[in-house]
């Protein structure tokens, strides 16, 4: 197996960055929602610039400010806000709990779609790995706007999006501070990918997959809840950190499905969308081809056995500086280039489905 060391010594890093103090705190800091000076308000909702520097979210409605959107909000925050969504988007947005993790917590996923039956979906996740911080943030952020382009995605599409796909895992990050001994977790179920075949046989290894295919539960309620609505579903996307690639199938084999040409080709187009935005690059293809193979990837079962065509995993930023540490900086403008991907890949799609 061939591999690419990116962060040879995370400790190091941490030690010995600019001023790693700074980026630390600004990892674990105080919510960015702060309060638009009076005045400042308007009807349509924008990232804006604070004065201390800070982005937030000018918007008429309060919650926005109070969002765990543009930081690195606890699953608590999430989930708090996720609920509050419909009262403001009745006719738009509905929260569905899903299941549940092993330890309890509501598995739960936001679906976006102006009213109408047996839609063409859209699945995105997010947090499938713990200590991929930046990934539930860049889900969060589902939608944003209201131009031409997101009024017609959610007229065409249902969008189901869970944001957090490993509650368990996420809150023992965030709890413990795992990012600090990132290849020790409590349980195997933390830090895998659940999906097919291990990776790893040892449960302390961050690459552990459960004890079998399908053991975490989480995983059982996520497959079942997809495969259920197989015919519906025209792409699944699962966001992940990092390293800035566009992943198409397969993971575990170097061999191309069939209809590659089209899925890569959707790929490049919305990578050249997300590059278009702040000049990021990435890099397209399958991992077994542009990284290493991999066995159990979430995206090589929406593929393989849900049958969705448009099958991707998004490595989100950085390539390895900041790596799991992305500082809080980084959220917008993260959310903001990868949306527009995504936004991209689904008016391609459009084409095919009418
Ligand atoms: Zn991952």
């Amino acid at each position: 197996m061939t591999y690419e060391v990116l962060i040879s010594d995370i400790q190091n890093l941490i030690n010995h960055e600019d001023d790693p103090s700074d980026d630390i705190d600004e990892f674990f800091s105080a919510p960015l929602g702060v309060t638009p000076p009076k005045g400042r308000r308007r009807r349509s909702a924008n990232w804006s610039r604070g004065s201390g520097g800070d982005y937030y979210i000018d918007d008429e409605l309060d919650f926005y400010w109070l969002s765990p959107m543009g930081r690195y909000a606890t699953h608590d925050e999430i989930n708090t806000w996720l609920r509050t969504i419909p009262n403001y988007q009745p006719d738009l947005a509905r929260v569905i709990d899903i299941g549940y993790s092993f330890e309890g917590r509501n598995l739960k996923v936001i679906k976006i779609g102006s009213p109408g039956s047996n839609k063409p979906a859209i699945w995105i996740d997010g947090g499938f790995h713990a200590r991929e911080w930046i990934a539930p943030a860049t889900a969060l952020v589902a939608l944003y706007g209201e131009d031409d382009v997101v009024t017609r995605l959610v007229n065409t599409y249902d969008w189901f999006i869970l944001p957090v796909a490993n509650p368990d895992g996420y809150v023992y990050t965030h709890e413990t501070i795992m990012f600090y001994r990132s290849t020790n977790h409590k349980t195997g179920h933390c830090e895998s990918n659940l999906f097919a075949r291990c990776r790893s046989s040892r449960p302390c290894s961050s690459t552990y997959a459960g004890e079998r295919p399908f053991s975490e539960m989480e995983t059982i309620s996520i497959a079942n809840y997809i495969l259920r609505r197989r015919t519906r579903f025209k792409m699944y996307i699962s966001l992940h950190s990092y390293s800035q690639l566009w992943l198409t199938p397969w993971s575990y084999t170097r061999k191309e499905p069939n209809d590659n040409d089209r899925v890569l080709r959707v790929a490049n187009i919305s990578v050249e969308a997300l590059t278009s935005v702040y000049n990021t690059s990435y890099l397209t293809g399958s991992p077994a081809v542009i990284i290493y193979s991999a066995g159990g990837t979430s995206f090589d079962w929406a593929k393989g056995v849900a049958g969705i065509k448009y099958s991707y995993t998004l490595e989100l930023r950085d390539r390895g500086h900041y790596g799991f540490l992305l500082p809080r900086r980084y959220i917008v403008p993260v959310c903001e280039e990868t949306w527009q991907g995504i936004k991209t890949a689904a008016l391609q799609l459009i084409d095919e489905l009418f």
